[in-house]
């Protein structure tokens, strides 16, 4: 929606992206794997590609006919993400890729991955020597392998590199400024209202399954769950509002996803406690099956996207400055 109108975008504003994001989050839209191509590699693209690479993928992504995943973390690399070792050596004129990546989201269903990794060996600076390359999922030497969650489900994977050629057209931004790039995606990542509306569905079938003559303490439950949404709401709007105006909001964002995705955990406790039902895969009553889906979903909304403690750093450090 906010893209530029030359590679198929609407040059909506954040804010007006936002309205349609709820709405589809409230609906239950199949949205996810379209998050991190829409939400962070075309906005990457636009600030940091070349020409050449935002006209080659951006009007297809706008198309919604390529996604992308992101590759940044590894088996031994996660929050610390400056110690990736997957790296790309030069040969023959172009860069070969060599690593593995993990807890790759859709990467089985993407066409390109958009790779964070070593361009030259860790000096004093652990942030220095770090680039971003685009990789055809397609391509010689690239595999992926499934890895199942807690509910069978297959959303994400392990994707390895064995001498993947990489051509010089295929760097985003500048070799070596990597870390610069992945760290200005990240407050696209966090804050926007998929953070504390992963569990919304419930609170609705919450509402309905309490009915109109539901006890006291679950009128309350309701009233707090229904005030906190909407405090989140207002947060993640300002930031929306903020990243309108081009103004820096790591520590806001960190902050509307550490907020938000405990939200979303404690609305599950809350929820069972007012309403005991068992959770039950595929049962009939919606509120039994919506239960059981978040209850094996709730582990990833605190590790996704920067988990609680790395976030309370920047918070911390946000805080200080
Ligand atoms: C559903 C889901 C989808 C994901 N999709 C992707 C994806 O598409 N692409 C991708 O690259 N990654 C993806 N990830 C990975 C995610 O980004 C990482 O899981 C996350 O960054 C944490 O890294 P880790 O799992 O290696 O845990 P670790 O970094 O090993 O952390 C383990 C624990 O130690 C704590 N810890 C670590 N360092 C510190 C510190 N300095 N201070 C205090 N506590 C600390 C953490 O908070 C955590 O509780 C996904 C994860 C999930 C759950």
């Amino acid at each position: 929606m906010t893209w530029p109108r030359q590679y198929g975008g609407h040059e909506r504003s954040a804010l007006e992206r936002f309205v349609v994001v709820e709405e589809l989050l409230a609906a239950g839209a199949p949205v996810a794997a379209h998050w991190p191509t829409e939400r962070q590699v075309g906005p990457l693209l636009l600030r940091f590609g070349s020409a050449q690479q935002c006209r080659l993928h951006l009007p297809a992504m706008a198309r919604g006919e390529r996604f992308f995943s992101i590759g940044m973390s590894e088996p031994d690399s996660g929050s610390d993400l400056a110690s990736v070792r997957t790296r790309a050596e030069r040969s023959d004129g172009c860069w070969l890729v060599n690593g593995t990546k993990l807890w790759t989201t859709a990467a089985h269903h993407s066409h390109y991955i958009l790779v964070l990794l070593r361009t030259s060996p860790p000096g004093g600076d652990r942030h220095a020597g770090l680039s971003q390359v685009i990789i055809d999922l397609a391509a010689p030497g690239v595999s992926i392998r499934p890895i199942q969650l807690l509910s069978g489900e297959h959303h994400f994977n392990e994707v390895t590199f064995a001498d993947v050629r990489v051509t010089d057209d295929m760097v985003l931004g500048n070799v070596g400024e990597g870390w610069r790039q992945v760290t200005g995606e990240l407050s696209l990542e966090r804050s926007g209202p998929e953070r504390f509306m992963a569990t919304v569905q419930l609170l609705s079938e919450f509402v309905r399954a309490a009915g109109p003559a539901a006890d006291e303490h679950v009128v309350a439950a309701i009233g707090q769950l229904v005030a906190q949404l909407w405090t989140l709401r207002e947060m993640s709007l300002a930031v929306a509002g903020a990243l309108d105006a081009g103004l820096p909001v790591a520590t806001e964002a960190a902050l509307v996803k550490d907020l938000g995705t405990r939200f979303d955990k404690d609305l599950i406790d809350v929820v069972r406690r007012a309403l005991p039902t068992e959770p039950v895969i595929d049962s009939a009553n919606r509120f039994a099956a919506l239960l059981a889906d978040v209850v094996m979903l709730a582990p990833g909304f605190t590790l996704r996207g920067g988990t609680t403690e790395i976030l309370r750093g920047v918070i911390a450090r946000g805080l200080e400055e």
